[in-house]
């Protein structure tokens, strides 16, 4: 495909997204609009310099290496690196380098190597903002409804632990409690899985109300998402096509 094509292509990829958004919104009678994080994991910096000429901001990306790759290449153009991956402590580093926000913060040993990871970019650049951390959230129940279902271990606090990380976020220095994030599970419905994670938020910004962010809903569950009020959208084979195998 020549680059032309590719731009045309996304563009209307992108096109319909916004008209997907536009239309739960209307549907959830909303005014606020969530952010947009087209997920760009796999794909070529090409095409996210084409994205970026079309006036995306916000790109996500579940894998260090190649995250770091393509922030290096593209930092001359302002983007923010949203980190939605599993998350090794011993990557923390890398990724405070880089990161506007990491999505998947589920557990206290993350929290603290993120916030050493801040602290020693700071050393280096004492102007650094504070890393933006969401909780992601295990919805798969106790009733193990997608237990065995392969594809599963994708990661999560259990819900009675959110605010108990919270507070240790908040603790840390160069750490931003944001708010939640989580994946609709197999084998649930998205609508009642987002619905729980509204109310686990609820609770969250009852001990810290600025904690109002909620990331939620990808290609396939958008509409649900906005539907209980995600904030942040986290969309990538609906803008960019099928993803390439991983190479
Ligand atoms: C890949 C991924 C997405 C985007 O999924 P699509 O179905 O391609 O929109 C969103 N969130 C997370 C955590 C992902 O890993």
């Amino acid at each position: 495909m020549t680059a032309t094509s590719r731009a045309e292509e996304l563009t209307g990829r992108l096109a319909a997204v916004h008209r997907r958004i536009d239309a739960a919104l209307l549907e959830a009678g909303r005014t606020d609009r969530p952010r947009l994080i087209v997920v760009t994991k796999y794909f070529p910096v090409a095409d996210l310099r084409i994205l970026a000429e079309l006036g995306v901001a916000d790109l996500g990306e579940n894998r260090d290496q190649e995250a770091s790759a393509k922030a290096q290449e593209l930092a001359d153009l302002g983007l923010r690196w949203h980190f939605i991956g599993q998350l090794q402590s011993n990557k923390a580093r890398s990724v405070a380098r880089y990161a506007h926000a990491v999505h998947s913060v589920d557990r206290a040993s993350l929290v603290k190597a993120l916030g050493k990871g801040v602290a020693a970019e700071r050393e280096t650049n004492p102007e650094g903002r504070a890393l933006d951390c969401f909780i992601q959230v295990d919805l798969s129940g106790a009733d193990g409804a997608t237990e065995g279902v392969s594809g599963h271990q994708r990661g999560g606090a259990a819900p009675e632990k959110v605010n108990t990380l919270g507070h240790l976020i908040e603790g840390t220095d160069g750490l931003s409690l944001a708010g939640v994030m989580a994946v609709a599970p197999l084998g649930r419905e998205p609508r009642a899985a987002f619905e729980q994670l509204a109310t686990i938020s609820a609770l969250l910004r009852t001990e810290f109300p600025a904690a109002t962010g909620i990331s939620a809903g990808m290609s396939g569950d958008l509409e649900a998402a906005v539907a209980v009020g995600a904030t942040h959208l986290r969309i990538g084979s609906q803008v960019l096509g099928e993803r390439p195998p991983l190479g």
